[in-house]
């Protein structure tokens, strides 16, 4: 895996030294020699990973990181703190302003390598979903707020996993000051209650007593229900192997034990932000793709999809000799809604239509707007008699119903004119299928409206 790595460093032998370090990786290193240029450099090269010194000149590697991680274009690249100093005091300061790890001076390889794989493991899948994310906004189907980054995490689910009492009971009433904490004693039944329940963090200790944590911890990662929620455990102090094991396992982050409580509580908010940030990513994505799809007004399939979709059915419907019926209808006169009692009122005649329009068809069904008050319903496995019914019954439906054109309550009386088209079995296109319908729509309109006109020639011989 290449990556580009940012090397903040105010003193250039050591810039050299991870340099070296790192392009026997095939790392790519971008150098820094201060705070200002880092973020400079990090704006210009958006890198997978920024190695920041703390002790800096004019301004140190806090406050170089509390920008990074205030700027909505760069917040979510991981920061790791590469420092000399091992003070705990230090180690929070740096996670309260954002870091995301730290590596202490002089640098261990292993260490480095473990914590550089698995944080640009982290960044591809958010830049795979950032992409994405900048795709909708760029289609215009997409608000999209900027800073998806959330700060506050308060009330997120937390499972932990540990056997030992007193640890367990320390960490609970840490936590739970923040988030709603279920803890589990017997890890045997740790995977079940993970998959069941949506928790923003799972922490797993590793000195558990029958148990192998890591093993426990590798078998939830690798199921799909709980494969996006961050793992953290809780590793001996001196057990670096361990450590770097988890790491390179794919474990999201480790806590020495005995766990520093702030220390505790800065790992597990950086991970659950990081969490909902993927979450608010996705589901953003969610949303664009649905805002693509369907119409804004009525909620139903929007005619770009209909397309597509009526393409695929009728490709599926002639493979397997199954009937499929088009059925197109228009309101009469909705021009006259518009104009007696406005646009609004107009709309709220279409929300309606489209009401019923779901309302009357089957769920294999699909309905769609194909325009403005034109809509399309498309009925598998439909045979032309059958869909001359759902013809007449939806055109009665419309002239038995009153339509609401204000929140008063005040209701006019529409009615809509339906063309019917069936599929050729032997051989046809969705395109002849709507031509034809909307050529018996027209012939509806033309002889009157308010009624169903099946096209001619729809239904060959013998069918
Ligand atoms: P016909 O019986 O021949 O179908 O007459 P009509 O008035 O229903 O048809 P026409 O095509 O002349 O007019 C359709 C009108 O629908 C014109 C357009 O301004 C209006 N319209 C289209 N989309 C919308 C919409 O989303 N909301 C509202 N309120 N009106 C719309
Ligand atoms: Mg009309
Ligand atoms: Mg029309």
């Amino acid at each position: 895996m290449t990556a580009q790595i940012l090397v903040v460093d105010d003193v250039p032998a050591n810039i050299k030294l991870l340099e070296a370090k790192l392009a026997s990786e095939y790392y790519d290193v971008i150098p820094a020699r201060d705070g200002f240029e880092a973020i400079k450099e990090a704006k210009a090269h958006k890198p997978d990973l920024i190695l920041l010194d703390i002790m800096m000149p004019g301004m140190d590697g806090f406050e170089t990181c509390r920008k990074i991680k205030e700027d909505a274009e760069l917040s979510h690249i991981p920061v790791v703190m590469v420092t000399a100093l091992s003070e705990k005091s230090d180690r929070l300061k740096g996670l309260e302003s954002g870091a995301d790890d730290f590596l202490s001076k002089p640098i261990n390889d292993m260490a480095l390598f473990a914590r550089v794989r698995s944080l640009v493991r982290i960044k591809t899948l958010l830049d795979e979903l950032r992409l994405r994310d900048k795709t909708s906004t760029e289609m215009g189907i997409q608000t999209g707020e900027n800073n998806l980054f959330v700060s506050d995490v308060s009330g997120a689910c937390i499972l932990l996993v540990e056997d030992d009492n007193v640890q367990g009971k320390q960490i609970v009433e840490r936590l739970s000051k923040t988030y709603a904490v279920e803890w589990i004693q017997d890890p045997e039944q740790a995977p079940a209650r993970a998959a069941e329940a949506n928790f923003d963090a799972i922490l797993i200790s590793t000195l558990l007593t029958d148990v192998d944590g890591l093993r426990l911890a590798s078998q939830i990662k690798s199921h799909e229900q709980t494969r996006a929620v961050p793992i953290l455990v809780f590793v001996d102090e001196d057990d670096q192997r361990l450590m770097l094991k988890a790491l390179e396992m794919g474990i999201n982050d480790y806590l020495p034990v005995p766990v520093d409580k702030n220390e505790l509580t800065a790992r597990v908010r950086t991970q659950i932000r990081r969490k909902k940030y993927q979450e608010a990513l996705k589901s953003n994505y969610q949303k664009s793709i649905s805002m693509a799809i369907t119409d804004g007004l009525t909620g139903l399939y929007n005619r770009h999809y209909l397309g597509t979709h009526l393409g695929n059915m009728v490709k599926q419907a002639l493979k397997n000799g199954k009937h499929l019926a088009l059925m197109i209808m228009d309101m009469d006169h909705f021009k006259d809604v518009n104009d007696a009692y406005g646009h609004d009122a107009g709309d709220l005649v279409l929300k309606q239509l489209a009401d019923l329009i779901i309302h009357a068809s089957r769920s294999t069904d699909l309905a769609a707007r194909f325009g403005g008050e034109e809509f399309v319903m498309l009925m598998p496995e439909t045979d032309p008699q059958a869909a001359v019914g759902a013809g007449n019954r939806m055109r009665d439906i419309v002239e038995s119903a009153v339509f609401k054109i204000n929140a008063g309550g005040e209701t006019i009386k529409k009615t809509v004119s339906i063309g019917i088209a069936s599929l050729h079995p032997d051989g046809d296109s969705g395109e002849g299928l709507l031509k034809r319908a909307d050529e018996a729509l027209y012939a509806a309109k033309h002889n009157g409206r308010n009624q169903v006109k099946v096209a001619p020639g729809a239904v060959p011989k013998g069918w």
